[in-house]
């Protein structure tokens, strides 16, 4: 019997998760199948606990999930302390041991795909949810010079201030008090690209050479944030498919010990039109 694995969150119709570990399977030899668990918005325990008493040995986790992932777990990575979200769930002998390889997943995106560093960088971080939490210790540890966070709800990027800013030179501020800063590498880590729209930014703030990552991926591989960093003269722009199949491959490596080729998963991703 093949190992069981898959990804549950809601809605989850449409993840490219079960694509890419289907083909990290194929690549490295590894007998598993990976599915898509749709499940309604309360049910997430019971969840969990039929897919372990069916002998499921992982899990990934996606919107809503991440923190109530988290919560249920026996033990934590200290990433996923730090993101106080999970996922990433191993499964074995009752226990679930969770762990958040989204940082390190957009990290690789940056740094072997795209050739970008962060060290040194004055990053403009925009969003303080699950995904924003993510990422924000990955950055710090990784040398970013500042990290300003900019979120509509400023309770949230204060929190994450206080809280980050034990480790590193971590500031909170609304987007009208903006003006007047620039940023080397602008991430959009709020979901605004889904709804079509583009947080309250001014043109200002993108320096020259300035690098703008967006963690929605798109068809085309661009998104209303991108669109606008571009007219206001970003040098590199990307979107979040590349930290997707990063952020897989990490997950995929904590559970079988081999980490895949992510190169041909994405190019195939992006031939494909995603
Ligand atoms: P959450 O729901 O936890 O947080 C959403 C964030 O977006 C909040 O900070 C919210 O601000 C902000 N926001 C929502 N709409 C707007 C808007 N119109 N203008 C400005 N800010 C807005 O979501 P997550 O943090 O979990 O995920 C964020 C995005 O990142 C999602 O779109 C998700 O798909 C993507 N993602 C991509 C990954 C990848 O691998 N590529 C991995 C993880 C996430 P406020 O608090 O003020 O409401």
């Amino acid at each position: 019997m093949p190992d069981r694995y898959a990804v549950i969150g809601n809605p989850v119709v449409h993840s490219k998760s079960p694509l890419i570990h289907a083909e990290f399977a194929r690549q490295t030899a590894q007998d598993i199948v990976y599915v898509r668990l749709p499940v309604p918005k309360r049910s997430f325990r019971i969840e969990l606990d039929r897919f372990m008493a069916h002998g499921g040995r992982g899990l990934n986790i996606t919107v809503p999930f991440k923190e109530e992932a988290a919560a249920a777990c026996t033990q934590l990575s200290e990433r996923a302390k730090f993101a106080q979200a999970a996922n990433t769930l191993t499964l074995a002998e009752g226990k679930v041991i969770g762990d958040n390889t989204d940082g390190a997943g957009m990290l690789r995106d940056l740094e072997n795909n795209l050739h970008i560093a962060v060290h040194g960088r004055r990053v403009l971080l925009m969003g303080a949810g699950g995904a924003a939490r993510g990422v924000l210790m990955p950055l710090i540890a990784r040398g970013a010079r500042l990290v300003v966070i900019a979120n509509r709800d400023m309770r949230k990027a204060r929190e994450l201030e206080q809280r980050f800013g034990l480790f590193g030179n971590v500031r909170a501020r609304a987007y009208n008090d903006l003006g007047g800063s620039a940023f080397d590498l602008i991430i959009n880590a709020t979901s605004a690209s889904l709804q079509g729209m583009v947080p309250p930014l001014p043109g200002t703030v993108f320096a020259q050479d300035c690098v703008a990552y967006d963690l929605v991926y798109a068809a085309g591989g661009t998104t209303p944030f991108l669109d606008r960093a571009r007219d206001c003269g970003a040098a590199i722009t990307s979107d979040g498919l590349g930290m997707l199949v990063e952020q897989a491959a990490e997950s995929f490596f904590i559970w079988r010990g081999v980490r895949p080729d992510t190169r041909p998963v994405l190019d195939m991703l992006r031939s494909a039109g995603a």
